[in-house]
């Protein structure tokens, strides 16, 4: 008997799926399955939709604000007292380090916290019309929306879609990735436990394929919330088109770091590694492509090399861990192919990119020099622990270079001239970048990308305002 939730949460019941199919959850860092879960049918995602639609129409979009926050922080509270479980059953089923699945499960509790707070912050206008008499806007919530998350951070990313859903009175059908849906399922027991009305928050495992184009696709849904790649965004914007349903999409990266000679670059080669090889390599916002002034160069490289081989990289559950294994076999292929593409362009690696002897599904951090512009694993999105590293002599070209990419999603400038480091952080096309450091993503600033890599922004007022219609209304003299 397992002691974590592997149903369907529908409507505040636990329910087996109806389906013959069940998801295999495996522990990356052992290559073993070790749970079974639900697996949603198109029918129960339209269940759930139905559902959501009547706790939104009998009471959740009325309740008075005051109690809708105090329910959410309720549940941030909930989350905080069971950090260590969530944080526990992160770790073995993504692979994650223990210390990073803790802090991702105390920041998801921020996330509530943040967005009870922001409830009575979200307003609308008054506005002088031309002809007099009263105008002022007030935002709405939509009604249903679908929020859809993928497997690299499961349990803060379905919290950022969540909470600001939820703050401004909307109800929420939650489908996790099907290789990650167990602290998804806490969320829902622990919202439960935080007395959110039945029919508020469900959550509801399965496939891509099935569960999440029938929640896509379903009438009731007004709104989706998507994190995933670029590619799956596409299906997703142009399922969404039929109804007009309104998309926010968090997608696909090939994020830009920028080393210049008058930075303090020993301390950009220490701290760089993690911005790339965090989370395995397996974070949309993985700084992959690195733009290092040539005068430096090899020196940054060299520094850069030594700091990666450094890395603490094995098992999750030991707490000095940095680097665990990456998520499945097929993924770890995947970055292979990447490196095995780049050796036979004739690329040096200068550090890792092989199997260490364990189990688990293990790959050392790569890198590569000697790359061209045109390579593949210069291009695409990798979604490993690979990193690429260019010289640049001109700031023109090398931004040329930086923006010559369909990705937009973050990136880091390194500089002591502030002035230069702001101008080309103006010039990246990018939604989020960080100067002198690599830290960009914050609870309460918007997050999101240009171009390919997304649609609208998560965190912030941003997301919670994209949670709501705009409605003018008119009062003459
Ligand atoms: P994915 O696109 O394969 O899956 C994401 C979610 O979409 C899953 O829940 C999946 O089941 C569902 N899905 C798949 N096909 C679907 C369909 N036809 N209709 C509806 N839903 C469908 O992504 P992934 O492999 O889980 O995650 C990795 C990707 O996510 C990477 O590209 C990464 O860059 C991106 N990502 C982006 C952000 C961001 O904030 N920009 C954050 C994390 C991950």
């Amino acid at each position: 008997m397992n002691d974590f939730p592997t149903q369907l949460l529908i409507n505040g019941t636990w329910l087996d799926g109806s389906g013959a199919k069940r998801l295999a959850i495996v522990n990356p860092a052992t290559e073993e399955p070790f749970a079974e879960v639900s697996s949603a049918t198109a029918d129960e995602i339209g269940q759930a939709a139905k559902a959501a639609q009547a706790a939104f129409e009998s009471g959740w979009r009325d309740l008075p604000p005051g109690q809708r926050a105090e329910m959410l922080h309720n549940l941030a509270k909930r989350i905080r007292e069971n950090t260590e479980n969530i944080a526990q059953l992160e770790t073995r089923n993504v692979g994650k380090p223990i210390g990073d699945a803790r802090w991702e499960a105390d920041a998801g509790a921020k996330v509530f916290d943040y967005y009870a707070g922001a409830i009575g912050h979200l307003c609308g206008q008054t506005i002088p019309v031309a002809r007099g008499g009263f105008d002022f806007t007030l935002r709405q919530p939509m009604g249903v929306i679908a929020a859809i998350t993928p497997w690299n951070f499961p349990f803060l990313i379905a919290c950022w879609k969540v909470a600001p859903a939820l703050a401004a009175g909307n109800a929420v059908v939650l489908k996790p990735a099907s290789l990650t849906p167990l602290t998804a399922l806490m969320l829902g027991q622990l919202a439960q436990e935080a007395d959110l009305p039945n029919g508020v928050l469900q959550v509801l495992p399965g496939s891509g394929a099935e569960a999440g184009h029938a929640l896509a696709t379903h009438p009731l849904v007004r709104k989706i919330g998507f994190t995933g790649s670029t590619e799956v965004g596409t299906t997703i914007m142009k399922l969404a088109a039929d109804d007009i349903k309104r998309v926010s999409l968090e997608l696909g990266g090939k994020s830009p770091n920028i080393v210049f000679a008058d930075a303090n670059w020993e301390r950009a080669a220490a701290e760089s590694p993690m911005s790339v090889f965090a989370n395995t390599g397996q974070d949309c916002c993985a700084r992959s492509r690195m733009f290092i002034e040539q005068s430096i160069f090899d020196r940054f490289v060299d520094q850069f090399v030594a700091a990666t081989e450094a890395l603490n990289i094995g098992d999750p559950g030991n707490e000095t861990t940095q680097v665990g294994p990456m998520i499945c076999a097929a993924q770890r292929e995947l970055s292979e192919s990447f490196i095995a593409g780049a050796r036979d362009a004739g690329c040096e690696i200068r550090s890792g990119g092989d199997r260490p002897d364990e189990s688990g599904f293990y790959l050392n951090p790569a890198v590569i020099t000697g790359v061209e512009t045109s390579d593949r694993a210069w291009r695409e999105e990798i979604f490993g622990p690979v990193v690429c590293l260019r010289p640049f002599n001109d700031e023109a070209e090398m931004l040329r270079e930086v923006n010559d990419t369909n990705f937009g999603l973050s990136g880091s400038v390194w500089s002591s001239n502030l002035s230069r480091a702001l101008r080309v952080a103006r010039r990246v096309e990018s939604g989020v970048i960080s100067v002198n450091t690599h830290s960009s993503v914050h609870t309460e600033a918007p997050f999101g990308g240009f171009k390919r890599s997304g649609l609208g922004r998560d965190l912030g007022m941003s997301a919670m305002e994209a949670c709501t219609e705009v409605k003018n209304i008119y009062v003459g003299e």
